[in-house]
Parts: structure tokens; sequence; C-alpha cells
């Protein structure tokens, strides 16, 4: 199972302590050694990160990164090359944030390209507005994004999907467990069996009805990351 805490534009080196709880919780944890926790924390955070758990099995992810695998003149931006140096592994690509900030699929295709050609993993977010799942587009949009997302990429072994509903992240609401079964049975199909990750208001109360729906991968974790309990109670009740 996979654990990712998106910390979006939250954080400062002070909440670097907060891992403390989390990397001794994971020291003991020796149930699941097939769990991953992945860290992904805004840029100015990956390297002070990555510094802190290099002893642990922990690992860090970017949250976004610039199409262009080459150095250039791009102010403010960062490209997959630099996020491999600070120390990610991982790297969030096609977040609805950015998507809603003009990110096209073609686009997102480019940058998960070079992620890839960079040897970073890639955690690749697709998801539905409410309006598109009231008008029952749900998997019609789904399907846009995973075909054209994905197009031209043979090897897709380091790519990960999280579905995760706009209308969902932030929202405190969760799909109904029977509709997010068959969306993610949707999704595997269409990606060609690849892991699927869910995302969207996950929380210590929620999780255990989540993890009742057995195709699920793991999840995406926003807002309950940035606190070292919530966290841990979620990947606790997961296998507890
Ligand atoms: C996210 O933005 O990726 C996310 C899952 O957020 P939240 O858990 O806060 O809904």
């Amino acid at each position: 199972m996979y654990f990712i805490a998106n910390w979006k534009m939250f954080g400062s080196l002070n909440s670097l302590k907060s891992l403390d709880k989390v990397i001794k919780f994971f020291k003991n944890f020796k149930k699941n050694t097939s769990s991953k926790i992945i860290y992904c924390p805004p840029s100015t955070l990956i390297n002070p990160m990555f510094k802190k758990l290099k002893k642990t099995p922990i690992q860090v992810g970017a949250q976004n990164c610039h199409e262009n695998q080459n150095y250039g003149a791009f102010t403010g931006s960062i490209n997959t090359i630099m996020i491999k140096n600070a120390g990610a592994k991982y790297v969030i690509i096609g977040h609805s944030e950015n998507r809603q900030n003009g990110e096209t699929d073609k686009l997102i295709n480019t940058k998960i390209k070079s992620a890839l050609k960079s040897g970073l993993k890639v955690i690749f977010c697709i998801g539905e507005t409410l309006k598109e799942k009231k008008k029952n587009k749900t998997n019609r949009l789904l399907n846009k994004q995973i075909t054209r997302g994905l197009n031209k990429i043979k090897s897709k072994k380091n790519i990960i999907i999280a579905y995760e509903p706009i209308w969902s992240i932030g929202s405190g609401l969760i799909p109904k467990s029977k509709e997010l079964f068959e969306t993610i049975k949707f999704i595997k199909k269409k990606a060609k069996n690849l892991k699927v990750l869910y995302g969207g208001s996950v929380n210590p109360k929620n999780i255990n009805e989540l993890n009742l729906i057995n195709n699920i991968d793991g999840y995406m974790i926003g807002g309950a990351s940035q606190d070292a309990k919530k966290f841990i109670d979620i990947i606790k009740k997961t296998y507890i």
C-alpha cells in the first residue's frame, strides 16, 4: 500500500520536526514492509526532507515539475533533473489544483515523459469535477485524461495513478464505496493494471470505510498528512 503525503503549499523547516513521530512509527512497524510512505513537500523542503529521511525507508517526492527536461530560462520553475538532484524519487503530475490553473493533458503528458527520462517515478493524478460526475461523464473524462496523459509512453512501470475526484479534495466528502470500487476498476482496465490510489479527504475517520474497498492500492493524503498523528492513524488503521 502507498501512503502519499501531499503537503501542498504548507510547511516550513520547523515542520520537519513532525516527521520524527512518523520515522519512529515506521521503524517499529514491521507488520507490512511492503507499504511505501512518500512525502511530497513544497520544493523548498525537498532537500532538507531528503536529508532527514535518508536513513529511513520513507521517500520524498515533488509536487510538480516544468515540462522541459533541459535547463533553461524559465524563471520560477524547476525541472525533473533538479528534482532528482535534490533527492526526490517521485513527482506528482496533473494534480487538479494545477489542472485548474491551466495545465492541459498534453502538457501533463510532456511532464510525465520528462520525469520518466530523469529517472523519477510519477504519481499521475486524474479526477472529475462535481458537474462532470452529475452528468455521468466521469468515465469518459477519466478515459480522456488517461489516454492523453499517457500518450506514447511505452513503459509505464514507473507510473502510479492517483484518482482524486475534484469535489472530494478538501471537502470532507468521499465517493460511495460501490462507486469508488467501480471507478478504480474502470481505471485499472483502461490503464492496463497500473497501481491506482485514491485521494480526496482521506482521514482517520473515513479510512476504515475506504479500506473495505479491496481494489485500492493506497492513498494520497492532503490535509490530514500535515498532522503526523492523523497520518500515522490512517496507516495503522489500514493494517490493524
Ligand atoms: C490532495 O490535494 O491531493 C488531497 C488528497 O487533498 P485532501 O486530502 O486535503 O482532500
